[in-house]
């Protein structure tokens, strides 16, 4: 039984009660976890305040930043282990699951190596004063995490968090907990003290919910829908308590008629196929020159017939989606499309060794997707890519534009000043030009605008977001 992590100690859930854990690949149960409830997440905070104010407060940044590098080296021995992990509890083929594992240690060894360059400024002032800034840690920082890349965004949220100086309560989807507790316990191992790192699992709506309206929380990462976005804004807006909001996209992957088409191929492909497609910035829209239209989808078309899902040992193209639910919302997406009269181009293939009782969905490219359908609009999180054509740069950056969303775009075109002109044009956290990073880029500031959210995870950029910035002003004649 998986239970919470409070304190370096894995305790049960105060109510008793459990959760069961589900093998997407058949939709087994093989184990349960703590059903967590505000009670216990009081007690993680309690644990991490405890923590802050003893203990942690005494660990200077290059001690933080050595307790990191050895965490980032101990993911990396149990590698392994925490891809098999990954691959039962999230129905991620081998290889998915273990470049997670490798991301999550790239993310630790890069904050290890930032979190003391995190210097504050002097500012030029009044005649006999001196001023400087000093970046603070907000304090005891909340973590709600996703299912589809649990690893990665625990990572790119914990790892930054505390290397700028703050102690973490985490809260990972009920579908995504092994691996997370398995990590927190190697960090306790490598000598993290007792609450810096603690885990609640449980449902969102009760234990995420907790988290969110906890005064002893200082600052919340959420990655999620739009949605429950909003419910975490709302409730920390109560107590005033910073967010950073990571809500999902809807990428355009913008290709004009002097685009390298075989370099652009397997980016269009592998970005909407990756992890099945369940990627907040998964390039889901494909924007195609009217010139080469036809011959685009033809060739996009031909690579999706050949993609297959399969069990997650298999290895195969894609594994099954998280949960059920997710594959009822993908079925019911396409199920639209087709009363809505959207062709489908060409779809790939569940192999026959998979369970009929596993979430599997075929990859699906669609045609001709009107800009106003859902299709074009709302986040499926499923392999299903939506193409529509453009004339012109002005009718392209129109569409890509045109959805609640602005995360990630893909630009594909030679023309060198055409590059710079769109990447100004679309409205996106971040545009990639001839390529396309679906999640990557440890280095690389991430967030978006508009529904996509706000503030900026990864990259230097995000301990900026950890911390909170003091004036200090002194006056000395
Ligand atoms: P979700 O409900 O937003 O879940 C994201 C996280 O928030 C999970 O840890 C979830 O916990 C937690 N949560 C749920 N309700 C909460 C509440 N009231 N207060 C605090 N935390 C809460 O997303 P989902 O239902 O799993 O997926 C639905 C859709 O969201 C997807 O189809 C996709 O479009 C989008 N999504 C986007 C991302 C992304 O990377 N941007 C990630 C996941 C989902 P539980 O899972 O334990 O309930
Ligand atoms: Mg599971």
């Amino acid at each position: 039984m998986a239970l919470h992590f409070i304190a370096n100690t894995a305790a049960r859930s105060t109510s008793g009660q459990t959760l069961p854990v589900i093998d997407p690949a058949n939709g087994e149960t093989f184990d349960t976890l703590a059903r967590g409830n505000a009670t216990d997440i009081d007690a993680a905070v309690t644990a991490a305040r405890h923590c802050l104010d003893t203990t942690w407060a005494r660990f200077t940044a290059a001690e933080r930043g050595r307790l990191l590098m050895k965490l980032s080296a101990k993911v990396a021995e149990h590698a392994d282990e925490l891809t098999a992990l990954e691959q039962r509890d999230c129905g991620k083929p081998v290889k998915q699951a273990r470049a997670d594992a490798l991301a999550l240690v790239r993310y630790f060894e890069f904050y290890a190596g930032a979190g003391d360059k995190l210097h504050g400024e002097t500012i030029p002032y009044l005649d006999g004063y001196s001023v400087l800034t000093w970046r603070e840690p907000h304090g005891v920082t909340g973590h709600v995490i996703p299912w589809n890349y649990p690893m990665q965004i625990f990572g790119r949220s914990v790892g930054g968090a505390l290397a700028a100086g703050n102690v973490c309560v985490v809260k990972p989807s009920e579908d995504a907990c092994l691996s997370l507790l398995r990590v927190a316990a190697l960090a306790a191992e490598v000598g993290f003290p007792a609450g810096a790192i603690n885990i609640v699992t449980g449902y969102g709506h009760e234990v995420g919910d907790a988290l969110a309206r906890h005064p002893g929380i200082d600052h919340i990462s959420f990655t999620g829908s739009p949605r429950v976005g909003t419910l975490i804004q709302q409730a920390a807006a109560e107590r005033h308590c910073p967010v950073t909001l990571e809500l999902g996209g809807k990428g355009p992957q913008i290709l004009f008629d002097d685009a390298d088409v075989d370099a652009a191929l397997p980016f269009i492909v592998n970005a909407i196929v990756q992890n099945s497609g369940q990627t907040c910035s998964a390039g889901s829209r494909l924007l195609v020159q009217r010139g080469i239209y036809e011959s685009a989808l033809q060739r996009v078309g031909e690579a999706f017939t050949a993609l297959r899902a399969g069990p997650p040992a298999m290895d195969l193209d894609l594994g099954p989606l998280i949960r059920q639910s997710q594959q009822d919302r993908v079925r019911g997406f396409l199920d639209q499309a087709r009363a809505d009269g959207i062709a489908t181009v060409a779809q790939g293939r569940v192999a026959d060794e998979a369970a009929a009782s596993g979430f599997y969905a075929a990859p699906t490219l669609l045609r001709d997707v009107p800009v106003d359908h859902r299709l074009a609009q709302e986040e499926v999180f499923g392999p299903v890519l939506s193409g529509m054509a453009f004339d012109d740069e002005d009718d392209a950056v129109q569409l890509a534009n045109a959805t609640p969303f602005g995360l990630v775009a893909g630009v594909w075109t030679r023309d060198g000043a055409r590059q710079f002109r769109m990447a100004r044009r679309v409205r996106a956290g971040q545009v990639f030009v001839n390529n396309y990073g679906a999640g990557g880029g440890v280095e690389l500031p991430f967030g978006g605008v508009k529904s996509s959210g706000h503030g900026r995870e990864k990259g230097f950029e995000a301990l900026y977001g950890f911390t909170t910035l003091k004036t200090v002003a002194f006056r000395h004649g």
